[in-house]
């Protein structure tokens, strides 16, 4: 076991050995054919080995595979960032690059702190973030320190600093007494009471819009983005929107802030940036925030943060083509409209006695498997329900991987829509399959709250 793999138990069986990949189909060593359900940890927009993508790397590489953004650049990234301050919402004009989503909410992290120390009439007090309940931002120290799932983060909270945080705004386990009519207004207290009471201390709001990805899926009442936005200009709050997850069509919008005509002050992209194909990702700013870094050298304003890869040339250039792809095929639309279809597709689950909440936006979808529908009651972790769904739908040819109990669905935006048919029904025959004996997990019974996130994202 020579490759020590992030958030795997390395003595559990091993692992699917891809040796190749194609369009929606992932191509096993040992001669399987696997649709990709989840678009490879939810980046994969175009399907795999697009012929376009595949020739910017490969005509990149022949030009010039990698150039430091220190002290140069190189034509590509230049062009790439042009195209971002273009295509993302408002006035979103700089782009900061590094390699992957942790490095991006890293960098809005640091971006935010040192902008409060030295805009015009600084205000260095301002040095804690605001972030939601079961948030997850990736896996770098301040992301962690972001982060609210215990499994993941708990272990780590003597290397973190503190945060002030809210209830995740689920609208599927609600309070008691509060109904989904109220979610809005309930969760949006909440954020308003503390950004009221703390504002002379925060640098920002982060938060994942409209779908909390690896908090299993998450979602939020509509309108919550839009108000948060509200406060953070009213109260001189920094809104930071980590779209790492939402971002490049997957929720039926090339970004999820614009469902909510949002435009953050910061804005994190990765995974499908690239179209899901190379390591690359953004941290973007507005003028308001770009001005606090602007000076020559001798007043020592730029923004000390930098990574090696960042900016790579043939990751960006894969990027240029990815976006091309999107413009030209309106691949929000087409996601949205997959999303529709896949939708109807599964709403035959809707009644299933262990289908719990079926949630999302566009093609970001969970499907809550639970043992009491009544109560909202998860069945044991032990039982390890999503993970044996997922195994019987790879057995039946989908690769699936869940969160705890959360079914993660997650096609690409080109999946065929017969496949897309196919795949729900192989999601409904392996949930049949998994719960048929339901008398087995008695034990469920004592089985407390909600398991709304226990795997990798
Ligand atoms: N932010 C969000 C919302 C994510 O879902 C993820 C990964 O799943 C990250 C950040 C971290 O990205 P990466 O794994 O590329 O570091």
């Amino acid at each position: 076991m020579a490759h020590w793999r992030g958030f795997t138990a390395m003595a559990a069986d091993p692992p699917l050995v891809i040796e190749s990949a194609q369009g929606c189909f992932l191509h096993t060593q040992d001669g399987r054919r696997l649709f990709d359900g989840v678009s490879n940890l939810w980046c994969n927009v175009h399907g795999h080995s697009h012929p376009e993508i595949i020739a910017a790397i490969q005509d990149q590489v022949r030009r010039v595979s990698h150039i430091t953004t220190l002290g140069m650049t190189a034509d590509v990234t230049e062009a790439l960032a042009t195209r971002l301050a273009d295509i993302t919402p408002g006035d979103l004009g700089h782009v900061f690059f590094s390699s992957d989503g942790s490095s991006a909410v890293e960098a809005a992290l640091k971006m935010a702190f040192q902008y409060w120390n030295q805009k015009q009439n600084p205000r260095p007090e301002k040095t804690r973030f605001l972030t939601l309940g079961k948030a997850y931002h990736g896996d770098t120290t301040g992301s962690v320190s972001l982060g609210g799932i215990d499994l993941f983060h708990r272990l780590f909270a003597p290397l973190l600093f503190s945060c002030l945080r809210v209830p995740p705004p689920c609208t599927y386990r609600l309070p008691e007494g509060v109904d989904v009519g109220d979610a809005l207004q309930h969760y949006g207290d909440a954020i308003h009471d503390l950004i009221r009471r703390h504002h002379h201390e925060l640098a920002g709001v982060v938060m994942e819009p409209l779908v909390q990805g690896a908090a299993g899926m998450v979602t939020h009442p509509p309108g919550l983005l839009a108000r948060v936005r509200q406060w953070c200009d009213e109260y001189d709050v920094l809104l930071i929107a980590d779209e790492v997850a939402t971002g490049f069509c997957k929720t039926g919008r090339l970004f999820a802030c614009q469902h909510e005509a949002v435009t953050p002050d910061i804005l994190c992209l990765g995974k499908g940036l690239s179209g899901g194909t190379l390591p690359l990702a953004a941290t973007l700013a507005g003028p308001k925030v770009f001005s606090a870094f602007l000076g020559k050298a001798s007043e020592n304003r730029q923004f000390f943060h930098g990574h090696t890869f960042g900016g790579n040339p043939t990751a960006a250039a894969a990027a240029l083509a990815s976006l091309d792809l999107i413009e030209r095929q309106d691949t929000s639309r087409v996601a949205f409209e997959k999303a529709q279809l896949l939708r109807r597709q599964l709403a035959s689950l809707e009644s299933h006695p262990y289908v719990g909440d079926i949630r999302g936006r566009g093609l970001m979808i969970g499907i809550e498997i639970v043992f009491n529908r009544e109560k909202k009651q998860s069945f044991a972790p032990e039982h390890r329900i999503g993970y044996k769904i997922c195994q019987a739908a790879i057995a039946r040819g989908f690769w699936l991987r869940p969160l705890g109990d959360v079914i993660v669905v997650m096609p690409a935006p080109v999946a065929d829509p017969d496949d897309l048919t196919r795949l729900a029904i192989a999601i409904g025959e392996s949930i049949e399959e998994v719960t048929r004996h339901p008398n087995m997990y008695a034990s469920s019974e004592h089985a407390r709250g909600a398991t709304m996130a226990g795997g990798a994202s």
